[in-house]
């Protein structure tokens, strides 16, 4: 006997499958009556009324007062009236004039609460706030206002006009809907059947879920606990039909009994090319197979069929046996069916969809189309509309059932041979009742171009000290060029006006994506009137530093402790960041308070990092000393304030990120983050010979005194240029030819050199610009290299014999 290798079943789009599916849907399954009395509300929730409520009578049914206050006649205006009587809500006022007690006359008013009727010679209402009492009996009362004829009064039908239909046929009774019915007394109504749908899981490997121990080769049951939860939610009465081995007569047999007891039958397990995959045979001498193949991915083998029986046609849909298809197909063709069986209108039945951005790159399917399952977060985005944004719930082998949890969309990916990336926009379906958490929001730096850009000046306000009001001063001086869009005036920096990355790196192996917060603290960036620089900035440093796949939470707040806080709180407890990455807030004024929210939240402060970032600094302003920056971890957090400058953002980040690095890995060894190998060559006009605007500290280097040799000898001939100057320059020349032939790098850092050279050790402090410094301490990780000297002697040695 041979196995079958092909299916007969051609694989239809799962459109067309739906569009199958939902042309046997046509019929809702039959109508019956609920009454409020009898059955009680609960019967009413969710269900699809099957003919229109009307309202008998108007509502509201009486000229109703919209107020507490006084009825009156408008036309009296200011003035004391007497007050002749007292109508609260329910009292019986008669509709006529003669011998009405509540009635009133010129010169007279009556007292009146909120719902109650209006007596007939009363054209208005007066609030009691618009009335003073003129004495304790409330005999008579002051009228301080003079209102229009018909004033604070619902005329009779003004909400519901009698015979109004209050809620259409077809319509999902919701909360409102039942109390439209309810105030209109359409107490007992005519409604849909409840389809029945029942569920069986095949496969001789299957346990029931409370098994306590699995023999080899068994599984415990999902699928038919999860399926039956969401047919419950799809609205259906729900029939648990057990599971069933994979045995032709048994399974025949409970198919047909599931089929007489349900309008819906679902199985899962057995469609595929197994031997045992025995389904699709059933259906064939059962009923119709409609289709037994989708192109999609998972779900690939779902089955359609329909079966007459007791002279109505029944629903069989076979789901594959993998949790993740079988609820996948669940999603996009049982869930609309059953809509549309319960009499919700078939253009009703499907998901809502949507566009995302994503916030990570998808390899497409060649083959299939495929329903990436993702979690949506709504951005707020100052300037556009707002978008979502898809997070992938991770690896999605359709066995895995993790990859549905927490999902909210399906992304809608088609058959293609390439990558998309982040920040493609793709549609989707939504899902299931998972909430989509509250919205981020985001004031991107402004795309605005400059009217001109402008060279660093020497008052550099490279350290954000004081508040957002002493910022205003600097920027109101006229030599600061002004945002062509928004008119706001830029400091002394030349900007980088590029929307900055949001997530970026490259996916490596054991390396888990990074996921890092940015937070803006500022009272005038918050509220948009200043564009954000010192967030974008920040995300510009992680893109050309970090080499994993990294992705952003980027907020701006204002300088509020309690938010600052919570936003931290929110961005390390839910969110989950590996860092979060603060500016601005960190001087002395009065709402810097970001270091304050910091260490309120962290659990362990390290110190070393605000000694750090003021010595970085330092160096460009005295007042660096005011800084007051802090970083700590809170949990797996790693936390850390930069000043709200750009400037300072560049001149700190870069120098200080393998620490990050490294401390996030002690705390949360679960990631590890990569750095990009040419980090120091993105840093600031390092490799093209300008240090102009990095960083220069000194260093003490133990070297040989041949090095030293060397170094004295090219001091002599540097013109009119002072003795560090020419030094600086020489270790300048060095670096750059060395990191742009990072192809050599392996020879220089691996071959022995210096052979027979009497190795006297000598100290040399040497000036180097900070990323040089850092490529350094780099090479001597890389090649495992004994200390910093080390390497500072190999590089030397290396120059020195290759001039030679
Ligand atoms: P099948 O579609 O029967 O070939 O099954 C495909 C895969 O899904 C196999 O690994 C089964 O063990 C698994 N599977 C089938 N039914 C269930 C179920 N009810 N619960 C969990 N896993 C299942
Ligand atoms: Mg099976």
């Amino acid at each position: 006997m041979s196995r079958p290798t092909t299916s007969k079943y051609p694989m239809i789009p799962v459109d067309d499958a739906l569009g199958i599916v939902l042309s046997k849907t046509k019929e809702p399954i039959g109508i019956e009556t609920i009454s409020m009395e009898q059955d009680g509300i609960e019967t009413f929730l969710d269900r699809i009324i099957a003919e229109d409520a009307t309202a008998k009578e108007p509502l509201p049914p009486f000229r109703a007062s919209i107020m507490d206050g006084y009825a009156v006649i408008a036309s009296d205006g200011i003035g004391t009236y007497d007050v002749i009587a007292s109508i609260t809500a329910g009292v019986d006022v008669p509709k006529d004039t003669s011998n009405n007690q509540y009635d009133i006359k010129p010169g007279q008013v009556s007292y009146i609460t909120t719902g109650a009727p209006v007596p007939p010679s009363a054209d208005a209402v007066i609030r009691i706030e618009d009335t003073e009492n003129v004495d304790n009996n409330l005999n008579k009362v002051k009228i301080n206002v003079a209102v229009k004829s018909g004033k604070w009064i619902r005329p009779i039908g003004s909400d519901v006009q009698s015979g109004q239909i209050v809620v259409e046929k077809n319509t999902i009774l919701s909360s409102a809907e039942i109390g439209l019915l309810a105030t209109v007394g359409a107490t007992s109504v005519r409604v849909y059947k409840i389809p029945t749908v029942g569920i069986i899981s095949t496969g001789d490997e299957l346990l029931e879920p409370w098994e306590r121990e699995l023999t080899n080769g068994k599984i415990r049951d999902s699928n038919r606990f999860m399926l039956l939860a969401a047919a419950k939610k799809s609205g259906a009465n729900i029939l648990n039909l057990g599971i069933v081995q994979d045995k032709n007569v048994d399974l025949k047999k409970m198919l047909e009994n599931a089929i007489e007891k349900s309008d819906v039958v679902i199985t899962s397990g057995g469609v595929s090319m197994g031997s045992l995959d025995l389904i699709k045979d059933l259906l064939e001498e059962l009923g119709t197979v409609h289709f037994g193949r989708m192109c999609m991915k998972p779900g690939k083998p779902t089955t359609f069929a329909s079966i007459n029986k007791n002279g109505r046609e029944k629903l069989f849909f076979g789901l594959p046996g993998n949790p993740v298809s079988s609820l996948v197909t669940y999603y996009l063709l049982v869930d609309p069916a059953i809509k549309a069986l319960s009499g919700i209108p078939i253009n009703k039945c499907h998901h809502p969809r949507i566009n995302t951005r994503i916030n990570m790159p998808l390899k497409l399917d060649p083959v299939r189309p495929e329903y990436h399952r993702s979690m949506l977060t709504w951005r707020d985005t100052v300037g556009t509309s707002g978008e979502f944004i898809a997070d992938s719930t991770g690896i999605q082998r359709s066995s895995r059932l993790l990859s549905m949890r927490s999902s909210s969309a399906l992304l809608c990916l088609p058959k293609g041979n390439t990558t998309l990336n982040p920040g493609d926009v793709v549609p989707a379906l939504l899902i299931g009742s998972n909430p989509i958490p509250p919205p981020i929001h985001v004031t991107p730096h402004l795309d605005a171009k400059l009217t001109s850009k402008v060279e660093t000046s020497s008052k550099d306000v490279n350290l954000s000290i004081g508040n957002d009001d002493e910022k205003t001063k600097s920027e109101e001086d006229d030599d600061i060029p002004v945002c062509a869009c928004c008119g706001v005036k830029k400091t002394n920096l030349v900007i980088d006006d590029t929307p900055p990355p949001r997530y970026g790196g490259i996916n490596i192996e054991n390396s888990s994506t990074v996921r890092i917060g940015v937070i803006t603290v500022s009272d005038r960036a918050s509220k948009g009137i200043y564009p954000d620089q010192g967030g974008p900035e920040v995300l510009r440093c992680i893109n050309d530093n970090i080499k994993s796949l990294w992705e952003s939470e980027y907020r701006i707040i204002p300088d509020e402790q309690r938010t600052i806080e919570s936003t931290i709180c929110d961005l390390s407890d839910r969110v989950k960041c590996n860092i979060i990455i603060t500016t601005g807030g960190t001087g002395p004024a009065e709402r810097d308070l970001t270091p304050d929210a910091t260490m309120n939240v962290c659990g362990r402060l390290f110190p070393g990092f605000g000694e750090r970032m003021r010595q970085i600094s330092l160096q460009y302003v005295p007042t660096a000393i005011l800084s007051r920056q802090v970083a700590g971890t809170r949990g797996k957090t790693f936390i850390i304030n930069l000043p709200g400058s750009p400037h300072s953002v560049r001149q700190i980040l870069p120098s200080i990120f393998d620490a990050m690095i490294h401390i996030s890995f002690i705390v949360n060894n679960s990631v590890k983050i990569i750095r990009k190998e040419n980090t120091i060559e993105t840093g600031v006009n390092v490799i093209d010979g300008d240090n102009s605007n990095d960083n220069i500290f000194e260093h003490l280097f133990v070297i040989d005194q041949a090095n030293l040799d060397w170094i004295e000898s090219k001091k002599r001939g540097g013109g009119n240029m002072t003795e560090h100057e020419i030094i600086d320059d020489l270790f300048q020349l060095i670096f750059v030819d060395i990191k742009n032939n990072a192809s050599v790098q392996d020879t220089i850092f691996t071959v022995p050199r210096g052979k027979g050279r009497k190795k006297k050790k000598t100290r040399i402090l040497l000036r180097l610009s900070d990323y040089n410094y850092q490529w350094i301490l780099k090479m001597n990780q890389k090649y495992d290299l004994p200390n910093v000297d080390k390497t500072m002697r190999i590089i030397l040695d290396y120059v020195l014999e290759n001039e030679e």
